[in-house]
């Protein structure tokens, strides 16, 4: 997605083992761009107790040199191994978490642009997709916007069908049905 400036003559391949891009060959070069490839694995990653990234995480990254200040943008994505917080379905959702910041060899302003400081013409690529996968993932997770999760009284999924059980009474009208029920009702009820 990133080829359309494709002025990449150096570097078009994965970072090294940790995750290091060199981005010397585009720090004086404005208008050059150099794009990267890498694979994350956060399968060890806990979340509410379970592990919800199998998979590894692709990551797709491009450095530009543009107007003198180099800018990184990158997109991380997986199929994450969810679980529905309201009916409990166990799903597969896609996932892909962008981040962006510009790379600088020393702090010179403070823009309120986030500015990573390159190691000797180097960045972690690898560490900020991480940081960004991880600080996208939800806290809340549903099968479907609008799903019905499961009867309080049964257990069933309510996504598949009513289950036959009378619908909640609203806490309100029993608590009124309450004052106003006899008690010797109280047996003709059910
Ligand atoms: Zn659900
Ligand atoms: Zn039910």
């Amino acid at each position: 997605m990133f080829d359309k400036d494709g002025n990449i003559p150096y570097n078009n391949q994965c970072c090294p083992d940790a995750g290091m891009l060199d981005v010397r060959p585009v720090l004086y070069a404005p208008g050059k761009s150099v794009s990267f490839r890498l694979s994350l694995d956060l399968s060890g990653l806990e979340f509410a107790g379970r592990r919800p990234i199998p998979e590894p995480v692709d990551v797709e990254g491009v450095v530009r040199n543009r107007a003198d200040a180099l800018s990184l943008d990158l997109t991380a994505s997986a199929t994450l191994d969810a679980v529905c917080d309201r009916c409990g379905k166990r799903f597969a959702l896609p996932k892909t978490a962008r981040f962006h910041c510009l790379l600088a060899e020393s702090v010179e302003n403070d823009d309120d642009e986030e500015i990573v400081l390159l190691q000797d013409g180097q960045v972690d690529a690898a560490e900020l997709a991480r940081t960004a996968f991880v600080l996208d993932m939800d806290t809340k997770t549903l099968c479907s916007p609008d799903c019905k999760g499961l009867c309080p009284r049964c257990g069933a999924n309510l996504n598949e069908g009513p289950c036959g059980c009378a619908p909640e009474p609203d806490p309100r009208w029993a608590a009124l049905s309450a004052l106003l029920d006899a008690p010797d009702n109280e047996s003709e009820r059910k």
